[in-house]
């Protein structure tokens, strides 16, 4: 069986709330390799490439904000104008670009076995009041929703986890300079993974 590469962003709530160190200890408790790590000021064109720029991507999103608005009773045109998925999804990203460059952000590249499954079980719901406690959207944020849209912000949930095999490839690509990736072993796995 294969390992597979996830990127987790520690993002700028997080990291003016102190919360890095914390946050790495999650993942490496678990045993994930952390095979890269860096701080950095994210730039906008990297911000950009990261959060695809697709139909399916701003629907999944703007999807989020109106089966909320359904389930509460919201009309979400007072907050957005329109009722269209993918516009909403559309707000959402400009949203992000701006957040994402609010202080630095820490990145980390993981390896491990089954590791999408395992950052995204670790991060929790997207909406920090709807993730579990003991994840790390549960215990470090109660950001709603309906307050982020208000206010024009995408949710502040902490943290950024690659959602599928393909994108954890593609995210540590785009972070990372081969370079600046490292392969090694770590000496709990022969107990692990016997
Ligand atoms: P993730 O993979 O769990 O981070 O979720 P997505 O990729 O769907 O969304 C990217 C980020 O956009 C989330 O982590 C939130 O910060 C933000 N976001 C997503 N959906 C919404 C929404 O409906 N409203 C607001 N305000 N922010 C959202």
């Amino acid at each position: 069986m294969k390992k597979q590469k996830a990127l987790i962003i520690i993002k700028p709530d997080a990291v003016q709330r102190g919360l890095s160190g914390t946050i790495v200890k999650r993942f490496e408790q678990v045993g994930l390799t952390i095979i890269g790590f860096k701080f950095q000021k994210a730039d906008e064109k990297t911000v950009i490439a990261h959060y695809p720029s697709t139909d399916a991507w701003f629907e999944k999103v703007g999807k989020r904000t109106l089966n909320n608005c359904q389930v509460k009773g919201i009309d979400v045109k007072d907050t957005f104008k329109t009722d269209d998925a993918i516009t909403i999804g559309k707000q959402v990203k400009q949203w992000l670009i701006t957040y994402f460059q609010e202080s630095p952000v820490l990145v980390m590249a993981v390896e491990g076995y089954e590791v999408i499954e395992i950052v995204r079980k670790l991060s929790g719901n997207t909406i920090p009041v709807l993730a579990a406690p003991g994840t790390i959207r549960g215990d470090f944020s109660h950001d709603s929703i309906d307050l982020a849209n208000e206010t024009c912000r995408p949710l502040r949930n902490v943290i950024h986890a690659s959602d599928a095999v393909e994108d954890g490839e593609k995210e540590v690509a785009l972070w990372f300079t081969p370079d600046e990736l490292f392969s090694y072993v770590r000496c709990d796995e022969k107990i692990m993974f016997p």
